[in-house]
């Protein structure tokens, strides 16, 4: 039975070394998963300047387009002014043909604006992509760098499993249920040490005549309180506890 101690103790240290790969693997996909987005915030930041920009050179057209019209209108009531019978007909066209100028010039003004704002989101674009292309190498180095640890993490997990498949082998089956039920509902410990009589997962005092069966090592005893599977400083693992 000693044996079968021993080597869920072992069992366990190994456990929690899996544990905490499993931990640190689930950061780095974390942080892997972090930089991704933070570079796609970057991407999505240039895509909603092109977009803009593009809204900007479609209203330029439609500008054009106006202005163009305004100035046919322009030219088509001076071609009419050639041909009027009375001052009220010339002073009427005159009227109109001011007004479209005016059009026209309000156009222009609209077209220079969309010019500026055209040149302005042209100018934060370039920022952007030079800000992107930064993130970029920024994301590759880190990238790798997480890429790195995550494999090794990885590895020392799997060499670890191994080990594990090596000593549950040598472990009763029941024995071996009981220890993963504990290990799940407890969270981290199914094993811990009983010291001066008291169980050091929940502190409660074991009963002396339990304690001194503990001590004997030759059959495993659970804690009355919280059912972990107890053993004593005598084992050679004291320090796992
Ligand atoms: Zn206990």
């Amino acid at each position: 039975m000693e044996q079968y101690l021993d080597l869920l103790i072992n069992l366990q240290g190994v456990d929690l070394q899996i544990e905490n790969h499993s931990n640190d693997i689930a950061n780095i996909l974390k942080d892997k998963e972090k930089l991704q987005q933070e570079w796609l915030k970057y991407q999505q930041g240039l895509e909603q300047l092109k977009a803009a920009c593009d809204e900007i050179q479609k209203k330029r057209r439609k500008s054009e387009l106006d202005l163009e019209a305004k100035e046919a209108e322009v030219k088509k009531y001076k071609g009419q002014v050639l041909n009027v019978k009375t001052n009220r007909e010339y002073q009427s066209l005159l009227h109109e043909i001011d007004q479209a100028k005016a059009a026209a010039e309000k156009i222009e003004e609209e077209i220079l604006k969309l010019m500026e704002t055209n040149d302005e989101l042209q100018q934060q674009i370039k920022e952007q992509q030079q800000k992107l292309k930064a993130k970029q190498n920024q994301v590759e180095q880190q990238g790798k760098e997480l890429q790195t640890c995550l494999e090794e993490h990885q590895q020392e997990k799997q060499t670890l499993q191994t080990q594990r498949e090596k000593l549950t082998q040598g472990i009763k089956s029941n024995l071996m249920t009981g220890y993963e039920k504990l290990l799940k509902s407890k969270r981290g410990l199914a094993l811990v040490l009983a010291r001066d009589g008291v169980c050091q997962g929940c502190f409660i005092r074991i009963p002396p005549q339990t304690y001194e069966e503990i001590k004997k090592r030759d059959k495993i005893y659970n804690c009355p309180s919280c059912h972990r599977m107890l053993y004593t400083d005598n084992s050679p693992n004291t320090d796992q506890a």
